[in-house]
């Protein structure tokens, strides 16, 4: 049984488990189920930081030159950017289409919603650059560590035999940190049970019924988004078998499903593309990045999610405001780490930009979480066939056999 099997049946086991303990049971499912969610999520994130720096690290020095990183870094962040303005505008038009605060009352006793600013661009780009790189990595802050990385391959590059050691020490080092992947990932199905059973547990039918709406919403843009672009992108653009690519994603995808983790998932994201034939060079640098920049799940939720507030409040939106969503929520998108309700949290800055009320926002809260859960999927699939277009783009250039 291979491991997409296995962990599908962790997660249909875990969905059945929780649908069975219900709201009575979600106390013992968080404390006594939890635990095994939490501990596997652990251990993939003790791997991610050796993991990140070294397999970046040997992609560049494997590049050999700093012009091709460039080349590769511009058409990655191209179409990240072009697949998540892209994703929000599927978004409002599922939420235009489906209308899914129409009907709906706020709960007087609404749970007041803090607002987050948008930090300002220019903070965004200083803060990407690291002033110590060992802080980076304690706090596990991967655009800084990603800067590192290119840094410490283009200088290891320049440095040539007198640096061979160290090269190889990396090398050595992303070697281990793959194995551990391997290792940890023969206890996913039992991790996903763990993730998944208090999550159904505590939301229940009960609390998603009136909300049923937003839930089939935003479950469809991303459903839409994947089949409908990402299919396209690999077909027509990547010309490879979209059924196989997807096939070759769905652990990572059922991973992210059930942890809501882009980061998270981020080494099984990284060994399914590897495995699909992308270069240890290209996946090692496109990946890390689209974890962090690329949310194109997140950025379809946000489509949805800002119209059913305006809906909510019987607010007509302008066609300006209409594009403030899809430039704010693109940009939003970069600066936010691939961690469970980030997205939330740009949502808040979405709705502030667009003068909405923030308390809308707060029935939104109570059920993020399986608003999370399709979203981190796409995300990460979004990753996978940008580093598969890409990574076919460098093979083209070099005119190297495709696989
Ligand atoms: N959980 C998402 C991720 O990790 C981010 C979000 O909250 O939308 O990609």
């Amino acid at each position: 049984m291979n491991l997409s099997t296995k962990i599908l049946i962790g997660l249909a086991l875990g969905i059945i488990a929780g649908l069975e303990l219900g709201a009575e049971g979600a106390g013992f499912a968080k404390a006594w189920i939890g635990p095994l969610g939490t501990i596997f999520m652990n251990m993939i994130k003790m791997v991610i930081v050796p993991l990140v720096f070294s397999s970046l690290v040997i992609g560049v020095c494997s590049l050999g030159d700093i012009k091709k990183v460039g080349r590769i870094g511009v058409k990655t962040v191209a179409w990240y950017l072009g697949t998540t303005a892209f994703a929000i505008v599927i978004g409002l038009a599922i939420g235009t289409i489906m209308q899914p605060g129409a009907g709906l009352s706020m709960p007087v006793e609404s749970a007041k919603v803090a607002a987050k600013s948008a930090p300002p661009i220019m903070k965004v780009i200083i803060d990407i650059f690291p002033t110590n790189p060992l802080q980076a990595m304690v706090k596990a802050n991967m655009l800084q560590i990603i800067v590192f990385a290119l840094f410490t391959g283009v200088g290891i590059t320049a440095v040539g035999e007198k640096a061979d050691y160290l090269k190889h020490t990396i090398d050595g080092l992303a070697e281990v940190s793959y194995k551990i992947v391997g290792m940890i990932m023969a206890v996913a199905p039992v991790g996903v049970f763990g993730l998944i059973t208090p999550v159904v547990a505590a939301n229940g039918p009960a609390v998603l019924l009136p909300l049923l709406k937003v839930v089939v919403a935003v479950y469809l843009s991303c459903l839409l988004h994947a089949v409908f672009v990402y299919g396209a992108l690999l077909k027509f653009v990547g010309g490879t078998d979209v059924v196989k690519f997807f096939k070759g994603i769905a652990p990572a995808s059922l991973m992210a499903f059930s942890s809501c983790s882009s980061g998270g998932t981020l080494p099984l994201t990284m060994s399914c593309a590897q495995k699909m034939g992308v270069s240890k060079e290209v996946s090692s640098f496109v990946l890390p990045l689209g974890a962090t920049i690329n949310m194109d799940g997140t950025a379809a939720y946000q489509g949805v999610c800002a119209l059913f507030i305006a809906q909510l409040y019987g607010i007509e939106l302008t066609g300006a405001q209409y594009f403030t969503i899809i430039v704010t929520g693109t940009l939003a998108s970069i600066g936010t780490a691939g961690v469970p309700g980030a997205g939330f949290i740009m949502l808040t800055m979405i709705l502030t930009s667009l003068g909405l009320p923030l308390e809308g926002s707060a029935l939104i809260a109570g059920i993020d979480r399986i608003l999370d859960m399709p979203r981190t999927s796409v995300n990460i699939t979004g990753d996978a066939t940008v580093a598969y277009l890409v990574d076919k783009s460098e093979r083209a250039n070099q005119q190297e056999p495709l696989y």
